[in-house]
């Protein structure tokens, strides 16, 4: 932990040097995807910023939790005309169990974040399999009388908790802007006020998702899940937590005053927010029919995309803005970002191979290159900065490339770091051409063996031949003779 790191925390509203809870070891929760649909170009964002910041907290020395739960209830999502959730409708109208649902889509988020090269976190847990954690903690809001039940639902009771605490902390308004923004009560809601927000619903006869509760038969509420989780894997207090600017209010405020009222405290040290991406100056939304999931970027198969673009050109061009400012996607910056990520990849494939010359004497430039991506890098994840200075290191690459400069080895060696740790490592930044690649080399490795072996047989040279069959084996690679050859498989 030899580097300050400093992190725009939501809460205080600036920019704090981070101090962990726990001296060397970070605890880290973001809010992840709901499974009702295919993972698409708003689920890039978070994904990557809050992959950065787990790479870099690893990079630095720490030792990482990193929890991103998967909101598998379908609550909140109602469809306005029919207030059915959207896990349950689809299940009904595609006859499956909401489950298949929720795996099938959770499967194809996972697909997604791998291809854009996210890691996996450490934790990944399910609102579906915490209803216990979450009825517990309904039940310790009630017992501190901030909740309230009603006709077999459990209401959250804004105004009292805002008697001795501040609803609107976090996203910064009082109760009066609340009461403003929230619509009146339509005469059929069990609340008491607009304002308060469901812990726990009674289930309709029409929803098929639902448990026992000490209420009724129902669901828990949608901002109950994060408070419950986050509690049990990291503790009453942790580190950070982080989500869309979409989700500050209400679902964060609401998880905020929700941990505040079970133990005293709204328990996260920072809240760090993401902006959103917009495509062409527009929200996306379906309704305005640009609305492009992840699949379709890296085909291409949506109408306003003029081509497919990788999952590490959508990566480039997400960390080529700052993470809290709005991001516009276009075709014209989709294509921009192919390029700057070619020439970067380029320059670090072209580095593997640059002559060092002895005795020339260090650049101070390339050490003061190494700190200023450090410093760009733990000044709140400022990654377009980061970038910047790794092109700065792509023009000496060239020119050394091309003869106009020499390095050392020493240069040669920080740049390395800079090209290998940070633009692979921490912003994971790779060449997928490579994967390809490799792919290709073993297939060619792997055929000339076995000619080899083939011509040994062919000699009767049976000890030659088997030695390379176990060898083979030895490393993964099975192979299987035919009345054609060979075959082989890995694994
Ligand atoms: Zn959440």
């Amino acid at each position: 932990m030899t580097r300050n790191l400093y992190i725009y925390n939501t809460l205080t509203r600036s920019k704090e040097l981070f101090k962990p809870i726990h001296e060397g070891a970070v605890g880290m929760y973001v809010c992840g995807p709901t499974v009702y649909g295919d993972a698409h170009l708003g689920h890039a964002r978070p994904g990557i910023t809050y992959d950065v910041l787990f790479r870099l907290f690893k990079h630095l020395g720490y030792k990482v939790r990193y929890v991103r739960n998967i909101t598998d209830v379908g609550h909140l999502e109602h469809d306005a005309d029919e207030g059915e959730d959207k896990i349950a409708k689809k299940a009904r109208l595609e006859q499956l169990e909401p489950m298949e649902v929720v795996q099938f889509y959770t499967l194809r988020y996972h697909d997604a974040m791998k291809r854009l090269n996210v890691l996996p976190p450490s934790i990944e847990p399910r609102a579906s399999g915490h209803i216990i954690e979450q009825i517990a903690l309904v039940q310790k809001i009630l017992d501190a009388g901030l909740a309230y039940i009603s006709n077999g639902s459990v209401y959250f009771d804004v105004a009292k908790y805002n008697e001795a605490h501040h609803y609107g902390v976090l996203s910064g308004r009082n109760l009066e802007d609340t009461k403003e923004g929230t619509r009146a009560l339509d005469g059929q809601s069990d609340k008491r006020s607009p304002m308060d927000f469901a812990l726990w619903k009674k289930a309709s006869p029409e929803h098929i998702m639902h448990w026992p509760s000490p209420w009724s038969e129902g669901f828990p509420g949608w901002h109950l899940e994060c408070s419950a989780m986050s509690e049990k894997y990291l503790g009453e207090t942790f580190d950070i937590h982080g989500g869309g600017m979409d989700l500050m209010f209400p679902h964060h405020e609401c998880e905020l005053a929700q941990n505040t009222a079970s133990r005293g405290q709204g328990g996260v040290h920072y809240w760090m927010h993401n902006n959103m991406i917009t495509i062409n100056g527009q929200k996306m939304g379906k309704s305005l029919g640009n609305f492009i999931t992840l699949d379709q970027l890296f085909t291409g198969d949506h109408k306003i995309l003029e081509g497919a673009y990788s999952p590490m050109t959508v990566r480039f061009f997400i960390l080529q803005a700052h993470y809290r400012s709005p991001l516009d996607f276009s075709n014209d910056a989709l294509r921009a970002a192919e390029k700057g990520l070619k020439r970067i990849l380029q320059a670090a494939k072209d580095l593997k191979g640059l002559q060092v010359s002895p005795g020339q004497t260090p650049s101070g430039e390339i050490v003061a290159l190494k700190e200023k991506v450090y410093e760009a890098l733990c000044d709140d994840l400022n990654t377009p900065i980061v970038l910047s200075h790794l092109f700065d290191g792509v023009r000496i690459i060239n020119s050394v490339k091309d003869g106009s400069l020499t390095i050392n080895q020493s240069d040669r060696e920080i740049l390395s770091g800079l090209f290998g740790d940070i633009m692979e490592g921490v912003l994971g930044l790779q060449d997928e051409s490579g994967n390809e690649g490799s792919g290709k080399m073993i297939d060619g490795l792997v055929g000339m063996i076995l000619d080899v072996r083939k011509s040994a047989k062919a000699n009767k040279d049976w000890a030659t031949s088997d030695r390379i069959r176990d060898s083979l084996q030895e490393l993964g690679i099975r192979i299987k003779d035919t009345k054609e050859g060979c075959e082989w498989t890995i694994g």
